[in-house]
């Protein structure tokens, strides 16, 4: 059985855990040491039963404590190659690999991983897709539109976090400058609700997908208004297989489990 929480989501910090019987791993980790510590206990896992953090992309709410977790407990971080030039110099000391890039799977664990990426504004982001004893989870956040090679990553996950990040009227509206605004909802920025909805109807299959809507902004979002969104979108298409839940800020998940 896999099971994944997510510990934190948005810029407040990233990091989502995912276990199976024997391999225990983070997807970004930025958040702060203490956080994830205290948060990893609560599920009955120590900070160095970590084999791997695997990281999506440099910036800085993904990564703020990849480098201690690493030099402290030995953890590996796994990055692409153009990731992994980006990161700031205090990671020059961490235990860091390459994991391949152009969609080839490698195992970390129990896990058949493969980066899949990303149009965001930074050097060469990426999403996962995690595969485990018949089961796939894919986790898409930090990105400003579904490539078909997204959704390739999503179609038929049992488990999905997905990028909900604001809504448009909420960031039309709201008090961010201009330019940020234009970043947010540009093709490199971030996915908004109605298009994380339509994505996840689109792709649907009728097979039970569990969701978690992630990387909400706190300024032009709200867990209720990404949900209204988001379910009116799959009650219009008649989609009833998707369960939906919200990755919160700075608190982890429910569990999802498959
Ligand atoms: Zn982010
Ligand atoms: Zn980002």
């Amino acid at each position: 059985m896999i099971r994944l929480v997510s510990l934190s989501s948005g810029s407040c910090g990233n990091a989502v855990y995912v276990e199976s019987a024997r391999t225990k791993i983070l997807i970004d980790s930025g958040t702060t040491l203490k956080y994830l510590g205290e948060h990893l206990a609560t599920l009955g896992t120590k900070i160095d039963e970590i084999e791997a953090i695997l990281l999506t992309h440099e910036h800085s709410d993904h990564i703020r404590s990849a480098h201690s977790l690493s030099r402290k407990y030995g953890i590996k971080i796994l990055a692409n190659a153009d990731t992994l030039d980006a990161l700031p110099a205090r990671f020059g000391v961490a235990n860091i690999r390459v994991f391949p890039g152009g969609g080839d799977f490698f195992q970390v664990g129990d896990f058949e991983v493969q980066a899949v990426p990303h149009s965001h504004d930074c050097r060469s982001p990426v999403g996962f897709v995690l595969r485990h004893n018949k089961k796939k989870i894919c986790i898409a956040t930090d990105l400003g539109c579904v490539t078909s090679l997204v959704e390739d990553g999503l179609r038929g996950a049992h488990i999905v976090v997905l990028e909900s990040n604001h809504d448009f009227i909420m960031l039309a509206e709201g008090h961010y400058p201009p330019h940020l605004k234009a970043r947010i909802s540009s093709k490199v920025g971030h996915l908004s609700n109605t298009m994380a909805g339509r994505t996840l109807a689109r792709l649907a299959t009728g097979k039970s997908q569990k969701v978690l809507l992630a990387h909400l902004s706190q300024s032009n979002n709200s867990p209720a208004v990404a949900m209204k969104t988001v379910e009116g979108i799959l009650s219009n298409n008649n989609i009833d297989s998707i369960e939906l839940g919200i990755a919160p800020r700075l608190a982890p998940s429910v569990m999802l489990t498959a």
